[in-house]
């Protein structure tokens, strides 16, 4: 009987990780690493690159070895692993001399299938790593290699000796982010040109993709947050103080939010991300520090309070979202002042006209009339046409017209200019302008020029950037911004594919368009959540190395009943079973579900529970809620009208310091300043209870 690889990989993919099915790439990655061949491989975020090296580790003699630059990720990656049956350990100086001991020994034993290290301990291994059987090198974040790269790091330089040390031995190169340029370099300084690549799309079409103007951001958010009650997402900023100011408020609407950005002193923010990590601070106002190396995989939605840079850090970003796969929001607000702050940013930079040109990019992507994520997609290079359904444009299309002739006309134009020319020369070409650049050149003889006299320059430049968006022009930033003609160009050229316009007034006005990841029906999926909570509390683990959302999702739309059924659920394997089915499955045979819970405001569910004699405390574990939302909703009922004594939450004494607080702060305008007055000794409840009762 003949197997093929990868029937003999898939149930090592079930018995370890739980899943039935491989991503994209991932197999092809896994069936070359095996035949021993080096791989390059780009994947989105997301993606599931780990899973490529850890497999082959596991389907392969000897110990992999992990080239990780941050040391974070390795211990969550060390964690899930172990968490999942699998003996992996990670290196770095941070560990006490014992436990470096104790891993050095198990690694010259050939325990471990895994082994994590930082590119600078990478030394200290010379000898060791001649004494062992390796079964692969897999460097992660590889574009950290190169200086084209951006997020070059030169202790990475050194593991260009690896393949010319250890030339039988597979390396696997990995990243999210590299141009054409950057892959180059990679496998000319790992020296793997002869390997195969692999390059994923960069899709990612659970993310809802949606751009709102920039007033009343604040009401807007909190309105979105209403309908999300419950789900983890990172608001980006520019600014620390927008961060704070963020924060503050959402707290004050009673949502556990915290800042964080590069002023707080290094402790905090680890604390801030451990939080944010373990679901204890869902929500996280941040500047663009955040989120780097953070694998949380069931991030809700990112918010974008401000306009990034350039697209490349946005879908960076959004990227963060929706990691398990499960439906997710990137919501962007688009402001010109936002525009105007970043250009004077910009102007004091080295490479000025690059800049500008990428934040120009991105404003138009933010103006799209057409498919957000045929723009975003073309940006990388995928020459995509297929409108995705899951944005804000798809699901609420401007009028369009027939554009053929129009587009057919502007890609000539950029043709004749011999694919040389920025967007302005080539919109006065197509006007006939009459102005000394085009004369200077002898553009008046072109073919095309004057070929559309009868729109207004600003128009032109309209539809000029629509085509930028579909797909069918696109600009080269290396060389003075100009405009070239992608293939989708060249169809419309010579096969006449037809181009659909936006009418322009009308689709200026940007509406507000909602996509709603629909809370879950039953209300088991929130139960779930509390018990991995719990169990992740008591081994003191992130949530999700107990189970993803993606499982728990999936527990609750199978109802599995027994080990065999609960077997078949994604993410479940034999650690898994054996570890957490009982569990798991005695929270689901016993579930019935609530009768309209879904109805109740988020506050009246809260009291529901107070009335029922239990305390904020209790009620905040139940809910998965901080206390401080619980004390808000408390009040809210209060001020809603109900019988509901608030000084049982606090002294007399408490209240009267509040009172005093309040005239030594005359012009505190949130609650972040008598927090400060507090030293943040008394939490922000508390201050917000004490000034309800002290206005009467
Ligand atoms: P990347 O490193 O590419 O950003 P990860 O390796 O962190 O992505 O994988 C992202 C998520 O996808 C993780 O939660 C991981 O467990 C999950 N995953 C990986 N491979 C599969 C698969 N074949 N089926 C289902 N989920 C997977
Ligand atoms: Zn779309």
């Amino acid at each position: 009987m003949i197997t093929t690889v990868e029937e003999t990989l898939l149930p090592l993919l079930k018995i370890h990780f739980g899943y039935d099915s491989f991503k994209p790439n991932q197999l092809a990655v896994i069936e070359d690493v095996l035949a021993k061949k080096d791989v390059l491989t780009i994947m989105p975020t997301g993606g599931g690159k780990s899973l490529c090296y850890q497999l082959s580790a596991l389907a392969l003699e000897g110990t992999a070895i992990v080239v990780s630059p941050l040391i974070a990720l390795m211990k969550d990656q060390v964690d899930v692993l172990k968490a999942n049956g699998i003996a992996a350990a990670y290196y770095n100086s941070s560990q006490s001399q014992e436990e470096q001991q104790a891993i050095f020994s198990s690694l010259k034993q050939g325990e471990l299938k895994l082994f994590y290290v930082a590119p600078e301990s990478l030394g200290g291994f010379h000898t060791v790593f001649q004494e062992i059987n390796i079964s692969l090198f897999a460097i992660d974040e590889a574009h950290c290699i190169s200086s084209w790269g951006h997020d070059f790091r030169p202790a990475y330089t050194q593991l260009g000796t690896l393949k010319e040390r250890f030339p039988k031995v597979p390396i696997i190169a990995l990243t999210a982010t590299a141009d054409g340029s950057t892959q180059e370099d990679i496998a000319d300084q790992l020296k793997i040109t002869d390997g195969t690549r692999h390059l994923a799309s960069f899709n990612r079409p659970n993310l809802f993709l949606e751009v709102r103007p920039a007033q009343n951001r604040i009401k807007h958010i909190l309105e979105f947050l209403e309908e999300r009650p419950n789900e983890s997402g990172i608001i980006y900023c520019l600014s620390r103080k927008s961060t704070e100011k963020i924060a503050e408020k959402l707290q004050s609407a009673g949502y556990a939010a915290k800042a964080y950005h590069a002023g707080l002193a290094p402790q905090q923010r680890t604390k801030v991300q451990e939080e944010f990590i373990t679901d204890k601070v869902p929500i996280i106002a941040a500047t663009i520090a955040f989120g780097m190396g953070i694998d949380k995989s069931n991030v809700r939605w990112v918010i974008h309070y401000n306009l990034p840079k350039n697209v490349e850090g946005y879908y960076q970003e959004i990227g963060r979202g929706g990691r398990d796969g499960l439906p997710a929001n990137a919501l962007l607000f688009y402001s010109f002042g936002d525009v105007a702050q970043l250009r004077r940013f910009i102007s004091e930079s080295e490479n000025a006209d690059v800049e500008y040109a990428k934040l120009e990019r991105m404003q138009q992507f933010a103006e799209a009339l057409s498919c957000r994520r045929i723009a975003l997609l073309n940006y990388f290079g995928e020459h995509v046409t297929e409108g995705c359904g899951n944005c804000d444009i798809c699901q609420r299309p401007p009028a369009y017209f027939d554009g053929t002739v129009l587009a057919q006309k502007i890609c000539s134009g950029v043709a004749r200019l011999k694919e040389r020319e920025p967007m302005g020369t080539v919109i006065d070409v197509l006007r006939g302008a009459k102005n000394a650049q085009v004369f200077d050149k002898g553009y008046q003889h072109v073919k095309t020029y004057g070929a559309i006299k009868d729109i207004s320059w600003l128009d032109v430049q309209q539809y000029v950037i629509q085509l930028l968006n579909q797909g069918v022009l696109s600009i080269n930033f290396r060389e003075g911004a100009r405009l070239g003609l992608t293939p989708l160009a060249k169809e419309v050229l010579f096969s006449k594919k037809s181009i659909q316009l936006a009418i322009l007034e009308k689709a200026l006005d940007l509406k507000k368009t909602q996509g709603k990841t629909k809370a879950s029906k039953t209300g088991l999926f929130e139960k779930l959540r509390v018990l991995r909570q719990q169990l992740a509390t008591e081994q003191n683990v992130p949530a999700y190395v107990i189970f993803g959302d993606a499982s728990l999702k999936d527990m609750e739309a199978k109802l599995p009943q027994n080990e065999t059924e609960f077997m078949n659920v994604t993410g479940v394997g034999q650690a898994k079973l054996e570890k957490y089915a009982e569990v798991f499955l005695k929270e689901i045979i016993t579930y019935k579900p609530a009768k309209k819970k879904s109805n109740t405001p988020t506050h009246q569910q809260s009291y529901t529970l107070f009335q029922e004699g239990c305390t904020v405390q209790e009620i905040a574990e139940k809910r998965v809620l901080s206390e401080n939302t619980i004390y808000s909703h408390l009040m809210k009922i209060h001020a809603e009208g109900e019988e509901l004594d608030l000084h049982q939450f606090m002294s007399k004494e408490e209240q009267e310091t509040i009172a005093k607080a309040k005239e030594a702060l005359p012009d505190a305008e949130g609650l972040r300043e008598y927090f400060d007055y507090f030293e943040e000794k008394v939490p922000y409840w508390k201050i917000k209870l004490g000034l309800y009762l002290s206005d009467g």
